[in-house]
């Protein structure tokens, strides 16, 4: 409900943001219970966790990845999600796509871009993603989506919004290299996911 209400806040249609339900730490109990009642996307942040999770739950759930990735976990990442969100290097990229052509298959991915380059936080420094991106795009297996970012914590979620509208105004720039559009923004948390859609976010990943 709060979703629809920003999305007609911000004259946007509610079928233009996916809700993501932030499912770590929570047992596949709690999950079949929301996949029952019409919830879709979950996301992840842990492979061993969800690796012991995801069999548990019913197949109709679709699994995002959220976390940080180490390449010694890629292949267990692509066997496990439908999307990775976090890539935010070219060797964790072209590792996805060695493990995708032993699997045979294509991997959406978010790139995710460190917006306010805080140096706790993974992600790309925005210019160094623009700078990867043509090799990027051309790794065989992977499919550029879009952008996912966190911003700096904040008590407030207006305090969010300048990040959010930067990681919007990157997506065109983006967009500009590759000569093609990107259709998702990943942006907005419990705290701030208003004003997130408010600055076009697409999917919002909501855990609390
Ligand atoms: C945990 C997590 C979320 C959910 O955060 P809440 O504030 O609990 O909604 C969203 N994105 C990422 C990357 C996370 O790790």
């Amino acid at each position: 409900q709060r979703i629809r209400a920003a999305c007609e806040h911000a004259g946007r249609s509610p079928d233009s943001v996916t809700l993501l339900a932030v499912s770590k730490t929570h047992p596949p109990e709690t999950i079949r219970e929301a996949a029952d009642s019409g919830q879709l996307h979950f996301g992840e942040n842990k492979i061993q966790e969800a690796k012991a999770k995801i069999p548990l739950c019913p197949g109709k759930c679709r699994w995002h990845f959220i976390g940080h990735l180490q390449s010694n976990k890629v292949r267990d990442a692509v066997e496990l999600f439908e999307m990775i969100q976090s890539v935010d290097s070219l060797s964790l990229a072209q590792e996805i796509n060695k493990r995708c052509d032993q699997a045979a298959k294509k991997m959406p991915v978010l790139l995710e871009v460190n917006i306010a380059g805080e140096a706790s936080k993974s992600g790309y420094r925005p210019e160094k993603m623009l700078a990867e991106l043509k090799e990027l795009n051309h790794l065989p297996r992977i499919e550029i989506h879009g952008l996912m970012t966190v911003p700096p914590w904040a008590p407030e979620m207006e305090k969010a919004r300048p990040y959010f509208r930067e990681l919007r105004r990157l997506k065109e720039r983006a967009e500009a290299v590759l000569g093609a559009p990107l259709p998702h923004l990943s942006m907005g948390m419990s705290g701030d996911f208003e004003v997130a859609i408010e600055e076009g976010a697409t999917l919002v990943r909501i855990g609390t």
